[in-house]
């Protein structure tokens, strides 16, 4: 069946030309023109991923984002306008699970539509593997849940995805563009920097002191590990 991409964009010609290529990939394309009808159309029609862009009229991208993660796990990959640090934090605070710069190409965009939406299903595959439980950690993959001491934690699904790669391959360091690949799943496009800042976001939410942390760990020069405590 035919995956429905909702693409959030009020550039009328470019919200056109992305549902145009991704139509002729073989999805089926909505467009919404604004903040507000973004988040109705996202509640409404439950897509299998979203194209948010950031600057939006009614309601911005991130306040869409923030709203949309409240109820659906959709992968939301952000568009945003310029290569601005502080925008990608902000994305990832808000729950999107990708960003891409404009411009982009619409080689660039399929690519990372593609790899998102076969991370998705590589979830679904995977939802009746079990539990694990390191140090006070506790990842449950059937409810897509970690705990920390028994506190149930919330992350977003990057976030989670992460920290189940790291966990389930304990004390193997990895390098960034590895995780790049195995987590985010591209391998030409990707910004290394993405994986400093989800293991940044993580730390926050799972570590006791985020600065000296107990499970994920950098392992200088080279990448990160999870420590099996
Ligand atoms: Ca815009």
């Amino acid at each position: 069946m035919a995956k429905n991409i909702l693409i959030v964009e009020d550039e009328k010609p470019i919200a056109e030309i992305i549902k145009f290529n991704l139509e002729k990939e073989g999805y089926k394309a909505f467009i919404a023109y604004d903040g507000e009808d973004g988040l109705h159309k996202a509640i409404t029609l439950n897509p299998d991923l979203i194209l948010l862009d950031v600057m939006l009229p009614k309601l911005d991208g991130f306040q869409v984002c923030r709203e949309i993660r409240k109820t659906l796990t959709v992968p939301i990959l952000m568009l945003t306008a310029k290569e601005e640090e502080v925008d990608k934090v902000l994305g990832f605070e808000m729950g999107a699970d990708d960003y891409i710069t404009k411009p982009f190409g619409m080689r660039e965009l399929l690519a990372r539509v593609k790899a998102n939406l076969r991370r998705m299903d590589v979830n679904i595959d995977n939802k009746t593997k079990g539990v694990i439980s390191i140090g006070g950690i506790t990842i449950d993959f059937s409810k897509y849940e970690v705990q920390k001491n028994g506190k149930v934690i919330d992350l977003t699904l990057r976030e989670f995805e992460l920290l189940k790669f790291l966990a389930v391959q304990a004390e193997q360091v990895f390098t960034r563009e590895q995780l790049l690949r195995q987590v985010w799943g591209y391998e030409y496009y990707g910004d290394i920097r993405t994986v400093d800042v989800t293991v940044r976001r993580l730390r926050e939410k799972i570590e006791d002191d985020s600065g000296t942390p107990e499970y994920i760990m950098t392992k200088r020069g080279v990448g990160y590990y999870f420590r099996r405590s």
